[in-house]
């Protein structure tokens, strides 16, 4: 048996056409049905439902052989971990965005970096932003956050977020706007790899059918 760990929403949605490259089909909607193992057209292929952040973990202790995550997620993960027994083969160009920095339109962050102020920065992703901001050599209070980072500037809770953006309708519709792009972000495959070596086989099939069905 082989398992994927999948993310429900963008992650599961896009992963599906590199699946049928490899002639497997979900056969269960994960929108409609309550199931957390969903079968696949495949006997020996199985996909396991699992938040984003727990793909990771997921492969990396064996729950799962491989699975899709954002480079975001595989960047924080890899901060906690000392070895995280994860093989990464591909980039899979998929579930794309950035990292950015987003002010409220009445910040004047440019200001704030240029002056040597210290900044107050809301994230769920504080390596991410911990990184950036020392590179760059600006003193920030990071305050982590486990979501609507948007909220943080709007309530004083913080000056700036570090999130992600795709079309920028959410920073938009909070009045906030994106003042630096940190890195640009797709979603990998991850490969467990005591499973590389014990299902070595059906397992490079498989990477080869996603890579040649990754999109351009
Ligand atoms: P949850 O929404 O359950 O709290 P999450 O935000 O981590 O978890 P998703 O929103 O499905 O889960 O995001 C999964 C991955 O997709 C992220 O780790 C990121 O790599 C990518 N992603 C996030 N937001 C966007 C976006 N707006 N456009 C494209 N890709 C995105
Ligand atoms: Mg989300």
């Amino acid at each position: 048996m082989i398992t994927l760990a999948l993310s429900k929403g963008r992650i599961f949605e896009e992963t599906l056409p590199l699946l049928a490259a490899a002639g497997i089909q979900v056969t269960e909607d994960p929108e409609k049905s309550r199931k957390l193992i969903l079968p696949t057209t495949r006997d020996d292929v199985r996909v396991v439902l699992v938040r984003a952040t727990d793909v990771p973990t997921y492969v990396a202790h064996g729950g799962a052989d491989l699975g899709v995550a954002g480079k975001d997620v595989l960047i924080e993960h890899a901060a906690g971990e000392a070895d995280t027994g994860l093989y990464q083969p591909l980039d899979l160009n998929i579930a794309k965005c950035r990292m950015s920095v987003a002010v409220r339109a009445d910040f004047d962050y440019e200001a704030a970096v240029r002056q040597g102020s210290r900044i107050r920065v809301a994230t769920k992703y504080t390596t991410i932003a911990r990184e950036h901001f020392a590179n760059k050599g600006v003193h920030v209070d990071l305050i982590k956050l486990y979501g609507s980072m948007e909220l943080a500037p709007l309530t004083g809770l913080a000056d700036a977020i570090v999130d992600l953006v795709s079309t920028g309708s959410t920073l938009k519709a909070n009045k906030l706007v994106e003042v630096e792009q940190i890195m640009n972000i797709s979603s990998r495959l991850v490969v467990n790899q005591a499973s590389l070596k014990l299902k070595r086989e059906p397992l490079r099939a498989m990477i080869q059918a996603f890579e040649s069905a990754i999109p351009r």
